[in-house]
Parts: structure tokens; C-alpha cells; sequence
């Protein structure tokens, strides 16, 4: 051949394969191993003479999952060259009907990538196929004779799993988003083009997976290193029992295949930290937070800041949620502006400690998902210096203004011009609550519901638990002293903090809470 073809990762061929040549095209000298895989016609199939096959693909798909699959492959197990190469039309016995080949510096890793590819090309690249047997009749294998009647079942007299999906899977279909005159053609264009990176496959995630998934955003990868467990189901329901104990990065991929298998997914199985954060978040357009911890969500707020990639935030707590976009616009708010102290491990529970009721991350995540499409569309929607904040037992959304604090470390500025207020200064102590408000504070405890009934304040006060804090500042008199009090003096100090940077800046804590006060210091 004067022409050498350059082999493509996965390909279909009308024609019969000339293997030699397919191997000739992975030799590489600095190779030590070579595994191929062979897949051949054979003359028989649960007890029937076969005498010839056919093979029929859904190409487009087969060959962006098949070139995913191979890429998957080299990623994995680090093999230098990888190709997979299926037939399709007419095929006779003996005929190879598949062919997998792979080059590694070793056997093992040859080895494995090679079944790796097989066995996913086998699951999950749309290609199906008719036998034709002796007695003239023929039958798509694991399709139409599942679906045929169990008379015919039993003329046959076999038995077989259902393995294979339906042959002909229709492709995504998105008129219905189409129809709208903000989406058409080119919004949809829009959103097949971008990519998202979602953090966290749980409550706020799945929502968040199936929109963007169904919506054909382009690429979406997922972070989670976690594997699934019974007690995530309520809120989690895309998952199934049967899930439970693998990893929940690689399920949500799974899942977002079957959904719609032109999105590009790419899973990491992995907790985001500081070392590799930044380099996952390069690759995409636009970044969810979908995690249930502060240490995450400051990550991700640091590095929006650093690369000015955009961070979209869901949290939720209990009964209320809210979401708040960082854009790295040096004069927008950022978490840390909102929440100077709330980085103290303990001070807001995630669902584990706090509780949750299914559908409140299901909202919040669906509310993530809207403004993440309203965001690639180029609608208007949340501000970067806005919050979202919804109360799901009053049903009462707000939307706040998020103050740019002057002192925000995040920023990285004017901490000369306005330093941080010495803890000293917003705690101070009383022997009794009587004696606080008798030198003129107004005592609020922060604690949440349960605890207050538990044990309740020995004094008159308000009530005010951290999860209302936010939204109940704006109510407040900044010309009141304000005494916050909670069990140990952490919350009301992270909490008084938090209202100083809402302008009431006479607010202080009580010096080691109610535990405080039984013990005599
Ligand atoms: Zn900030």
C-alpha cells in the first residue's frame, strides 16, 4: 500500500480486516508488549447453526463512545498505543467481526487495556447483530427474540439474559427546549459546545447531572470521591440499592450515559484539594459546587478567585439553602466575604449531622442546574453579587445583596487598611445572663430548635439559630447591643463575627456559652 492509513482510536470497516496491517499500525520499538484480542464469527449460537452475520451500528455515537472508550484505556493503564477496529455489514464465518489492539511498555498493562476495551466496546458502544441460521430464519441476537412472544421462546428452547439495549436507540431529541426563542438552534449549539465541571455527585449533584445532561451540555465531569451508601438514597434517587459500596463519580457517569450518550463525562474519583484543583477546574467553562462541606466550597472559592473561572454555590442547611455565584471580579463578593469565620470545622453541619429532607438539595440542585444553562445561554440571572436565599418551611425566597468585604482575606487586599478584629474583642464574659442584661445586652441565642427546647436560656432572649443568621441580619438594630449565646462560645463567636461584617458592629459573644457559665472559670 503506498498510502499509509493512519489509524483512528475506534473505526468501522465494511470490509474484511487485514490484521497484519492493524498491527503493523501500533508497533512502536520502545514496546515491550503487544495484546490483541480477536473477536470472530462463529459458526453456531445457542444451539442454531449460524451461516453468516450481519452487523449494524448507530456510527456516529459508536464511534465518539468507541474513541472514548480506547482514550479511557491509555488513561488507565498507561499504554502507549491502543485502537479498536469493528466490522460492520455482512460478515462470514471465521470472518474477525472485532479486532482490539494494544502496545504497553509491559504485558500486563497490555493485557488489561485490551480487556478493558472489549468488554466496554461490548457494553457501551451502540453496534448490535442479526444471525442468519441454517433453516433460513434470523434474528437480531438478544433483541428481537427477547421481545417475541414466549411460544416462540419455547420453540427455541433456550434461555438467555437480556444484556443488550433495544437495537435502535433514538438519538437525544432537544425541540422541547428548542421551541423557546432564548434557546433555538444556536443556544442549543451554545450548550453543546461548553463544559462543567459539577464537584460532588450527591444531593445537589444529581439534580444538577440530569438537567445538564438532558439539556446536551457538551462535556460534564464529576468530582466525588465517595462511594454510595444506603443512607444517600432518599435524597440521592438516581442511584439504586443495589449501587451501594461503588463509587459514586463513576456511577453518576454511568448514569448520565444512559440519559444521553452524545455528553462527554469525565469521572474522577477523587477528593478536590488543594493540589489538584486548579488543574481540574482549567479544563472546564463553568464550575458547580455541589459539595456538602465548607472546606470545599472555600477551595473552590480560592481558586475562582486565583483563575477567575466561575464557581457557581448551592448550599444547604436543614430547611433552607442558598446559592451565590463568584466570578473573581475583584469587586464582587466571594464566599469568604459572606462567611469570614465559617471555615471552623463544626460550625454548620452537613446533612450527616444536621439532617436533610430529600427534596430541599433536589430544589436547590434544580435551581444550580437553571441558572448553570441560564449562564451558558447568556440570560440574565443570579448576579455575582447576589445571594439566593430560600427558606423551604415558609417557602420565602430572598435576594440579597452580598457585600465585597473590605477585609476579606480572600481578595488579597486592603487587609492593611482594615485588619481583622481580634477575637478579644468580640467575646466577653459574664458570671450570669441576668448580669448581661443588666449591663445592657440584649441576649440572643443561636442555637438551633432542638437544642433551645433541650435546655432552655435561664434569661429572656431572642432566638435566632445560624441558619436564619444571614437573613435576619438586615432586621436587626445595629444600635442594640446584641449578646449572642450559644453552648460553647464557637458558634456565637463565628455568628457575632458574621453580624459585624453585616454592620453591627456592637454585637459580641458570650465567652464559652451556656457551658461557660455552670462552670465557673
Ligand atoms: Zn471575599
Amino acid at each position: 500500500m503506498s498510502v499509509p492509513f493512519r489509524l483512528e482510536p475506534f473505526s468501522f470497516r465494511a470490509e474484511p480486516l487485514d490484521t497484519a496491517a492493524l498491527q503493523r499500525e501500533l508497533r512502536d520499538d520502545s514496546c515491550g508488549g503487544f495484546a490483541v484480542f480477536e473477536g470472530w464469527v462463529r459458526n453456531h449460537n445457542e444451539g442454531h447453526a449460524v451461516t453468516r452475520l450481519e452487523y449494524e451500528a448507530f456510527v456516529e455515537l459508536a464511534e465518539k463512545e468507541g474513541a472514548r472508550i480506547v482514550a479511557e484505556a491509555q488513561a488507565r493503564f498507561g499504554v502507549t498505543r491502543a485502537a479498536c477496529v469493528h466490522r460492520v455489514g455482512s460478515l462470514a464465518i471465521g470472518d474477525v467481526a472485532v479486532w482490539v489492539g494494544v502496545s504497553a511498555a509491559h504485558r500486563d498493562e497490555a493485557f488489561r487495556a485490551c480487556r478493558f476495551i472489549i468488554d466496554e466496546v461490548k457494553h457501551r458502544v451502540p453496534i448490535w447483530k442479526k444471525e442468519h441460521y441454517v433453516n433460513g430464519d434470523s434474528g437480531w441476537v438478544n433483541c428481537e427474540r427477547c421481545a417475541a412472544p414466549a411460544a416462540h421462546e419455547h420453540e427455541h428452547g433456550h434461555a438467555h439474559t437480556h444484556e443488550a439495549p433495544a437495537p435502535a436507540l433514538p438519538a437525544p431529541d432537544y425541540s422541547r427546549q428548542m421551541a423557546l426563542r432564548e434557546v433555538g438552534p444556536g443556544g442549543q449549539a451554545r450548550l453543546r459546545g461548553a463544559s462543567v465541571l459539577v464537584v460532588g455527585a450527591g444531593g445537589l449533584g444529581v439534580p444538577v447531572l440530569q438537567y445538564l445532561a438532558g439539556a446536551g451540555v457538551g462535556r460534564l465531569g464529576i468530582v466525588d470521591g465517595d462511594k454510595l451508601e444506603p443512607s444517600n438514597l432518599h435524597r440521592q434517587t438516581w442511584y439504586a440499592l443495589a449501587d451501594c459500596g461503588r463509587e459514586k463519580a463513576s456511577l453518576a457517569a454511568a448514569r448520565v450515559r444512559a440519559l444521553n450518550p452524545e455528553v462527554r463525562t469525565d469521572a474522577h474519583t477523587l477528593r478536590l484539594d488543594a493540589g489538584n484543583a486548579e488543574r481540574l477546574v482549567a479544563d472546564y467553562d463553568l464550575v458547580l459546587d455541589c459539595s456538602d462541606n465548607f472546606s470545599t466550597k472555600f477551595l473552590l472559592n480560592d481558586v475562582a478567585l486565583r483563575t477567575g473561572k466561575p464557581v457557581l454555590f448551592a448550599s444547604v442547611y436543614q430547611y433552607e439553602g442558598q446559592l451565590q455565584l463568584v466570578t473573581g471580579d475583584e469587586n464582587a463578593a466571594c464566599l469568604r466575604c459572606v462567611w469570614p469565620q465559617a471555615t471552623r470545622d463544626g460550625l454548620v453541619g452537613n446533612c450527616a449531622e444536621a439532617g436533610v429532607l430529600g427534596p430541599v438539595p433536589g430544589v436547590f440542585g434544580s435551581l444550580q442546574a437553571l441558572e448553570a444553562l441560564k449562564y451558558l445561554l447568556g440570560l440574565p440571572g443570579l448576579a455575582a453579587n447576589e445571594m439566593l436565599i430560600f427558606d423551604l418551611v415558609t417557602l420565602s425566597a430572598q435576594r440579597l445583596r452580598a457585600r465585597r468585604a473590605a477585609d476579606c482575606v480572600a481578595h488579597g487586599v486592603g487587609r492593611a487598611a482594615a485588619p481583622a478584629l481580634a477575637p478579644e474583642a468580640l467575646e466577653i464574659q459574664f458570671a450570669s445572663l441576668p448580669d448581661a442584661i443588666a449591663a445592657g445586652y440584649t441576649l440572643v441565642d443561636v442555637r438551633d430548635t432542638r437544642e433551645r427546647d433541650a435546655e432552655p436560656m435561664p434569661a429572656p432572649s431572642l432566638h435566632l439559630p445560624m441558619s436564619k443568621l444571614l437573613t435576619a441580619a438586615p432586621t436587626l438594630d445595629a444600635a442594640v447591643h446584641y449578646l449572642l449565646v450559644c453552648a460553647s462560645g464557637k458558634r456565637s463567636g463565628a455568628a457575632a463575627d458574621l453580624l459585624r461584617s453585616q454592620g453591627l458592629e456592637t454585637c459580641r459573644s458570650l465567652r464559652g456559652g451556656l457551658k461557660g457559665l455552670k462552670a465557673p472559670a
